[in-house]
């Protein structure tokens, strides 16, 4: 009861104090005070499974107590935690390692840019040095895309209302459709290949084609192999550099540690953020295939790059789960023991919903926004987090950490469908 107060009286003096901005505490109203692995505990005592995991930033579980350990240790021993982009041995072995286990094993070969510690920065970054390679503005990106909040991000974004919040013309993209956009009959990389192979259809020619291969904020829709190879070629006739935004798919989400490994691509650039550091510290990066590093010295600074603890803390989770393939097949396994329960829900309670995703990604389209939005608040009432995505906020999403146990996942999926049930029972009495 003084613990429900409190937490009351805490909620209270957010509410007062935070700009209205504020968001994720209005989806998700208390006050989260511990957190481990998929459970997260409220200060009024209440278990709350996870599968929101920070938006994708959290793929190896709040907390994870071995990647924290090697994060103690660095602590304790006084080593250098901010050095700007000064040259230390966290530094050194993060991409030494990341090297050897994860790019030499894909025959992957790029050097590292470490940008500011935000996934839109790591975006930024990217897209100026397509534009400085090819002298060319136009960047390529899609339907429903997402790539962050600055400027240059946002103008490849779709989202209407953040577009809008910018407040200045945003330029320097075109749109087009995603794979899937205009139905299963139309192949829109024929559309996006006569586009740019045509000299007069008005799309200036691109210094980078940018796209996700699952688009995470767009609502989980799902590129298929010969989409994203055909989307590949393309961009090489066109003398575009291949950007992937690896931000919220990358670091495993997919069973692989990058999204793209299953289409066998070879961007010109990757971009990771949210998991790399596997702890929840800011930690964003961009990899360049080496014929393509054209920046002159300090021409992309900033103050936060690749900060030191949370490259130890990367270090530890490369070394823990991607030494050999164990980890991604499990998630490919967890990921079908989820695709088949949602399904079987979908069937279940309505024949218009539909279920998308890939690894340990998916998305459960109600069609309509207020059944997901009941549907993730009762969830979360009975003590399940599940965000929501899409144009309209229409599905309702499933990221929960990839180290997650059987039981713990299986109970979230119980809760997701008492929700949905109660969600239906309430939309179609009323
Ligand atoms: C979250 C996200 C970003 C932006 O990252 P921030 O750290 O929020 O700036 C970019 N692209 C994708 C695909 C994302 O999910």
């Amino acid at each position: 009861m003084a613990r429900a107060m409190n937490a009351s009286r805490k909620m209270q003096a957010l509410d007062a104090l935070e700009s209205n901005v504020r968001s994720y505490s209005r989806s998700f109203p208390a006050v989260f005070s511990r957190a481990r692995g998929s459970i997260m505990l409220t200060e009024d005592g209440r278990k709350v499974v996870d599968f929101f995991s920070g938006a994708g930033t959290l793929n190896y579980g709040h907390n994870n107590h071995r990647i924290k350990a090697a994060i103690a240790d660095y602590l304790a021993s006084d080593a250098v935690v901010h050095g700007l982009d000064m040259a230390t041995p966290a530094k050194i072995d993060f991409m030494e390692l990341f090297n050897t286990v994860i790019l030499a094993r894909r025959n992957l070969e790029y050097c590292f840019q470490f940008t500011g510690p935000t996934g839109a920065n790591a975006i930024e970054a990217a897209i100026k040095l397509a534009r400085k390679v090819t002298g060319r503005q136009n960047i390529i990106s899609f339907t429903n895309g997402y790539h962050g909040m600055s400027l240059g991000a946002m103008a490849a974004s779709g989202n209407r209302a953040y577009r809008t919040a910018s407040g200045v013309a945003l330029s320097g993209a075109t749109f087009m459709p995603y794979d899937g956009y205009l139905g299963p009959d139309v192949d829109t990389a024929d559309y996006l290949q006569k586009v740019l192979a045509d000299e007069s259809s008005g799309i200036d020619c691109p210094a980078a084609i940018l796209v996700e291969t699952v688009q995470g904020e767009g609502g989980i829709n799902v590129a298929g192999r010969e989409w994203l190879q055909a989307v590949q070629t393309v961009a090489k006739s066109a003398g575009a550099l291949l950007i992937v935004d690896d931000v919220q798919m990358g670091c495993g989400r997919t069973g692989h540690f990058f999204s793209f490994e299953f289409a066998d691509l070879s961007p010109d650039l990757v971009v990771l953020s949210k998991s790399l550091s596997g702890y929840g510290l800011p930690l964003s990066m961009v990899l360049i295939k080496k014929e393509f590093d054209a920046w002159q010295p300090g021409e992309h600074t900033g103050t936060f790059r690749g900060n030191n603890l949370a490259l130890v803390a990367a270090m530890a989770a490369i070394d823990l789960y991607w030494r050999d393939e164990a980890f991604g097949l499990e998630v490919l396994r967890l990921g079908e023991f989820m695709r088949h329960r949602l399904e079987t829900i979908a069937v279940k309670y309505g024949n218009s919903f539909a279920v998308r995703g890939r690894g340990m990604a998916f998305g459960f389209d109600c069609q309509m926004p207020e059944i997901a939005a009941a549907t993730a608040r009762g969830a979360f009432e009975r003590g399940l987090m599940v965000e929501r995505c899409g144009p309209v906020d229409q599905v309702v999403k499933f990221l929960p950490a990839l180290t997650i146990d059987c039981e713990t996942l299986d109970h979230g999926l119980e809760i997701f469908e008492q929700a949905l049930n109660q969600a239906l029972k309430r939309t179609r009495s009323s």
